[in-house]
Order: structure tokens, then C-alpha cells, then sequence
């Protein structure tokens, strides 16, 4: 590469993930700038800490509705629509399992039978109730709460490649705690890695090759608990309470737009690799690498990335060409 194509990285850690972003120019203003954009969505999505707008929003559950701002509002209604779908392991209303069973946060534990049938009764995004013209959200059972963890992350990586792209940016990533959006692509593309889940931290079990795409990885490798031997992540399942079960180590979802890829790999979750396979057919822009259990890796098709095998303990199979 030469001297105009050298790669500037720039590191944080917002939202409790580590955050990094590579310019191709040496623009540590800029770059504060963007912090400084991702840390504003933080503080009016975050339910780890009040007040957020979200927080206010929860606070209010069966008492009445609460205005927020636009994007805000535009972010909560794309969530509903997603949790919405049929049979969508997608939940917005999802809050007070994931607050119960704390994973991923210090004092985790598994809850008791009957709290998570009692706590299933108040996750129904029916009850989430919003009004166009007010920008207002209304949560009609008392204790009901939005998270926004399966979805933010992308939203904000968007924000972050529109933000490049104004500022004339023509090259840039933004990686959000495995939450990739790209902006333009070097010579040859984005090599970027992906993980082997329960590897070690640099260990890799394979790269995707990439232009102007956002990637985004979920895992139940990264925030889980073990108690007596069985291992709880923290992607639960809308319907059960429970975390998902299936043959699923890891999904890596490729779209344009990182918002999709956050919300597909939490649907992905819920069908496993055939349904998920099936279902990707109707959508020719959003494609999956899927990484089971029985050491497969999975591609639903491979019409916008390539995709090279680094693990030689693992299987490639699927629409590979
Ligand atoms: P994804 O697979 O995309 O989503 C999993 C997350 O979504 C879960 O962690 C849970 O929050 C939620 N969820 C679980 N099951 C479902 C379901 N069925 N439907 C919908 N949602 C579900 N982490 C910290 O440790 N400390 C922080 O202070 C902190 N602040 C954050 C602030 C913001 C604004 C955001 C967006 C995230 C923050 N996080 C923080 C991380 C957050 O708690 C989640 O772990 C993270 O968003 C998971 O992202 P993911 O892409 O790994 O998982
Ligand atoms: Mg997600």
C-alpha cells in the first residue's frame, strides 16, 4: 500500500464494548467526533444506566406514554416491527428476562421456573404501544422493558458510515464490539476476521472478504455463565424464557446495512441453519455464515463476500459458489 493508503486506528470503549475505528488519514479529531456521535446514541438508548430516553420510556410501563426523540422513536418501531414477524425469536419487550437473568453482568444466576413464566407474561411487543404523531411510546403492563441490545449496535454503526460519508470520508470502518460496518474498501477489500467461538482471542476461523458491507457476528461464546455444568448465553428465547438452544455456535450475517445484520442474527438464532438457510433465499442481500457445534461452517450463499477457511478442524459446505 502507499503512504496515502496507510491505516489509522483509533480505540475506545463505549457502550461495554471495545470500539474501534480505522481512517485512512490521520484525523484524530474526527475521530473524537465519532466517539463522541456513538457515545450520544449511548446515552439515550442505554438501559444499564438512567436516565436514557429508553429508561424513561421503562420507568413509565403501565403508567402512560412517553415522547422521545425521532430517531429514537424510528429505532423502536423498526424493533417492534422485526419482534413482530411470524415467529420471530426477535423481542424488544424482551427487558425484564434479560435484567433477571443478568448474563454477561455481574450476578448472573438462573432464575426459578415460576419467575420466568411470571416475567414471559410482561414481554408481549403488542403491549408496546407507539404513536406516530407524538413520537411516543406507551408500555401497557406495569414492569414491561425495552432492550435494544439485539438492534442498537447496527443502527449506530449506520449512523457512524452516514457520518463518514458527510464529512467526504470515502474509505473507513467502524467495528462496535463485533458490529462491523465498512465505508468504500481498500484495494483487494476488507479482510476482516472471524472468531472461533470459544478460541482463543485471536483465533480465527476464517476472513471475509468484503466492499462497502456491514458484518455483524453474534455468539454464545462471548456472554454466558456456566452453572453445574451447563452453559448459559444471552440470547434468550422470546417464547421459553430460556436462552436458545440449537446447533448454533455463531451466525455472521453480510448486508448493506448494519441494522438488518443485528436484527437477522438474532432471527437466525431462533431458526438454525435450515430454516435460516430457507428463509435467506427471499432475501438475496442479507447472506449468513452460520458456525455449529458439530464444527460446520455453513454459507447461505456467497454473492456479496468471500469467504476463506482459516481452521482446519472445521468443514465448509453450503452455496459457496
Ligand atoms: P445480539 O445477539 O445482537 O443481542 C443480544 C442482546 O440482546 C442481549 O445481550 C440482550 O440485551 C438482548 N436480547 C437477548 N435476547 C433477545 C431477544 N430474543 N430479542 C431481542 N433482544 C434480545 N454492556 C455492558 O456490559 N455494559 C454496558 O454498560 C453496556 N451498555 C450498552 C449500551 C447500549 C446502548 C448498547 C446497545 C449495549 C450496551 N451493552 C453494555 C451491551 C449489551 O448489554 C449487549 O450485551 C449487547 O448489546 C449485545 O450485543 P451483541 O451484538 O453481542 O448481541
Ligand atoms: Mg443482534
Amino acid at each position: 500500500m502507499s503512504d496515502d493508503h496507510r491505516v489509522y486506528s483509533y480505540t475506545a470503549t463505549l457502550m461495554g464494548s471495545p470500539i474501534l475505528l480505522k481512517l485512512f488519514s490521520n484525523n484524530e479529531a474526527l475521530a473524537s467526533r465519532v466517539f463522541r456521535l456513538i457515545k450520544q446514541y449511548e446515552d439515550l438508548l442505554t438501559v444499564n444506566r438512567a436516565p436514557s430516553q429508553v429508561m424513561d420510556i421503562n420507568h413509565a410501563a403501565g403508567k402512560h406514554p412517553v415522547s422521545v426523540s425521532r430517531p429514537v422513536y424510528e429505532l423502536i418501531r423498526v424493533a417492534k416491527a422485526a419482534s413482530l414477524l411470524e415467529n420471530s425469536a426477535f423481542n424488544l419487550a424482551i427487558g425484564p428476562l434479560v435484567k433477571r437473568w443478568k448474563i454477561g453482568f455481574q450476578g448472573d444466576s438462573v432464575p426459578p421456573a415460576d419467575e420466568i413464566a411470571a416475567l414471559l407474561a410482561i414481554t408481549d411487543p403488542v403491549d408496546v404501544m407507539l404513536d406516530d404523531a407524538a413520537n411516543s411510546v406507551f408500555l401497557t403492563q406495569p414492569g414491561m422493558e425495552i432492550d435494544l441490545g439485539a438492534i442498537a449496535k447496527g443502527y449506530i454503526a449506520d449512523r457512524v458510515r452516514d457520518y463518514l460519508r458527510k464529512e467526504g470520508e470515502t474509505l473507513a470502518l467502524i467495528n462496535l464490539g463485533g458490529n462491523i460496518q465498512t465505508l468504500g474498501a481498500p484495494e483487494g477489500g476488507w479482510s476482516l476476521g472471524i472468531k472461533t467461538p470459544f478460541g482463543g482471542a485471536d483465533e480465527l476461523i476464517g476472513t471475509l472478504n468484503v466492499e462497502n458491507k456491514s458484518v455483524v457476528t453474534s455468539g454464545t461464546y462471548e456472554r454466558f455463565f456456566e452453572r453445574d455444568g451447563k452453559r448459559y448465553h444471552h440470547i434468550l428465547n422470546p417464547r421459553t424464557g430460556y436462552p436458545l438452544d440449537n446447533e448454533l455456535d455463531s451466525v455472521t450475517i453480510i448486508s448493506t446495512n448494519s441494522i438488518d445484520g443485528d436484527i437477522w442474527t438474532t432471527l437466525i438464532y431462533g431458526m438454525g441453519v435450515e430454516k435460516g438457510c430457507a428463509a435467506l433465499r427471499a432475501r438475496p442481500d442479507i447472506e449468513a455464515v452460520f458456525v455449529t457445534k458439530s464444527k460446520e461452517v455453513v454459507v447461505s450463499s456467497m454473492q456479496h463476500f468471500r469467504f476463506t477457511l482459516l481452521d482446519n478442524r472445521y468443514r465448509l459446505t453450503g452455496n459457496t459458489v
